[in-house]
């Protein structure tokens, strides 16, 4: 193994090119056929780990249903408690980690450590909100009665995990879920199992120090079979998954089947708007940094770029140069702003959506090929150029402009009046992210309400990647109807009782409704 991957292995504990056990439950294990993690920067194999077999998955939920059990009577400010010792753990390692998320994933290490910082963040919220998720006192109809809308905890929550954010998913939902008082087990992609053992064991060590059954934040390393054990399962009240929308159409489906809950982040294909008016000299850097950025595999990487016709040629010219300054190569190294796909399969549709571009008589008008680096320890990575197209057809039922491709690919076409643009922003079947570049209040006016965007996430000169977590954050339509991390999205990890009270001697029907005994 290179010693670079040797050294940021080593700081967390893990040994280079060995065999690391996959399943926490209180204790770690786990027998099933070991993972590979692969570099996608260089090739190499970073270290094997073990998964559960369908008799561990079970043991490992029958223990997260326990952990809740008794979690759920911990006052949820203790809790909070407990989610800041986490937050402080955690933050000794931001640099640690973030090397690992860079090494692991292949995003560039700044990326990485941002990354690991929301992790950080929303242990903060969370540390807030344990101390914040009021019920509510309704007024009744009958003299002597109140009704409280109450809070509780909801039981086991399953977090199932992409490869693109292979760290800061899981805290969205581990925080908020702790703060509730539910047991959380997580099932990270098979491709980014080491950043899940890594802040797993962060998380298992404070709460084993303080007494607290370790199976209130379990993990499951495995594939599409130990992800469908956990779907299926009636232990667990709540899936919430983050993938493809293929995959998210089988797990709402299968979660549904059961009358189980479900929170859907899917699949994102995100547009931007450029006005005539626009502030040029932002549009363009956000624009470039939202395409580009994290190699195109952000579910809320700017996919669809609609340019106004009076301002088209000279923002393409403008933006190809631009194309041209990105410096491409190892991510862990300052200065490089792209790093590799994250696998081979991820080149592969790079490739066809380019091929689909040429084919239909479009044009490629920067990148467009793979891109071999000069060092040699970089040969065996995956990495592309990134890419502007100009499809033929504008008409965004096609399938270059309907599916998500997981890879910089940013498909440009011109339009003529902002009502034609926000028609086009909505004709696809996804619904996370959209940013319009204008300084015209009536063209936001028009953007924001009722006749504007339909996406989760809806910009104003902010590009369509990089959310905040103080807002809830996810997508409409095909993106899953999912909201997580910040606004009311905690609402979403308790479950709700009315409960009315009748304080006196009385007891009035509802409606008037009179039985004369
Ligand atoms: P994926 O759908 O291939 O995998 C996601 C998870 O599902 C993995 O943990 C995988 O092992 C598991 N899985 C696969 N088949 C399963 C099955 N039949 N039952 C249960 N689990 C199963 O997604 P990916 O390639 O890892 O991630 C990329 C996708 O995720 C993109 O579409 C991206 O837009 C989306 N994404 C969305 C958001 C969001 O917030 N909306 C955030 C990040 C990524």
């Amino acid at each position: 193994l290179s010693s670079r991957a040797s050294t940021i292995l080593s700081a967390l504990r893990i040994p280079a090119g060995g065999d690391v056990p996959g399943v926490y439950d209180g204790q770690w294990g786990g027998t099933g056929e070991p993972l590979v993690s692969l570099c996608p920067s260089t090739g190499e194999t970073l270290a094997r780990v073990t998964t559960a077999t369908p008799q561990e998955v079970q043991t490992a939920l029958e223990k997260s249903r326990q952990a809740y059990v008794s979690f759920r009577t911990m006052p949820a400010p203790r809790r909070g408690e407990i989610i800041r010792q986490i937050r402080e753990a955690l933050s000794t390692k931001i640099d640690a980690l973030g090397a690992l998320v860079s090494l692991e994933m292949g995003k560039i290490k700044t990326e990485g450590l941002g990354e690991v910082q929301e992790i950080v963040d929303i242990c903060d919220y969370a540390v807030g909100l344990s101390r914040m998720m009021n019920g509510s006192v309704i007024s009744s109809e009958r003299p002597g009665h109140s009704i409280l809308e109450v809070p509780n905890p909801l039981g086991v929550v399953a977090v199932l995990s992409a490869f693109n954010f292979p760290v800061a998913v899981y805290g969205w939902n581990l925080a908020l879920s702790m703060a509730a008082g539910n047991a959380t087990v997580w099932k990270p992609s098979p491709s980014t199992p080491l950043c899940a053992i890594a802040v797993t064991r962060i998380v298992a060590e404070v709460l084993e120090k303080n007494g607290i059954n370790g199976a209130v934040a379990g993990l499951i390393c495995g594939g599409k079979d130990v992800g469908e054990g956990i779907v299926k399962s009636p232990d667990v009240d709540m899936v919430s998954f983050t993938g493809s929308e293929a995959v998210g159409k089988i797990v709402g489906k299968a979660v549904q089947d059961r009358f189980g809950k479900s929170l859907l982040e899917l699949g994102g294909n995100n547009a931007a708007i450029v006005m005539p008016d626009a502030p040029m000299h932002i549009a363009l850097p956000s624009i470039l940094f939202s395409a580009v950025g994290t190699a195109g595999q952000r579910c809320t990487t700017t996919r669809r770029l609609y340019l106004h016709r009076s301002i088209a040629p000279s923002f393409i010219e403008r933006l190809q140069r631009a194309y041209e300054t990105v410096k491409i190569g190892d991510p862990l190294v300052a200065g490089t702003l792209l790093g590799p796909l994250h696998t081979q399969t991820a080149v592969q549709n790079y490739q066809a959506a380019i091929s689909a571009v040429r084919s239909a008589g479009g044009e490629i008008l920067a990148g467009g090929t793979l891109h071999t680096p000069a060092s040699a320890e970089l040969q065996n990575g995956n990495y592309v150029l990134p890419t502007i197209a100009v499809p033929a057809s504008s008409d965004p039922k096609q399938d270059i402009w309907s599916k998500e491709t997981f890879a910089p690919v940013l498909n440009v076409a011109v339009f003529d009046e902002l009502e034609e643009a926000i028609a086009m922003n909505n004709a696809v079947p996804q619904g996370l992210s959209s940013s319009l570049w204008t300084r015209d209040v009536r063209n936001v006016g028009k953007w924001i309400g009722p006749a504007g965007s339909d996406t989760g996430i809806v910009n104003v000169n902010a590009g369509t990647s990089g959310a905040e977590i103080g807002a809830a954050f996810g997508g409409n339509k095909s993106t899953g109807w999912g909201r997580e991390s910040g606004g009311d999205a905690w609402k979403q990890y308790v479950r709700w009782s009315a409960c009315t009270i009748n304080f006196t001697d009385e007891a009035p029907l509802a409606q008037g409704v009179s039985f004369d005994l």
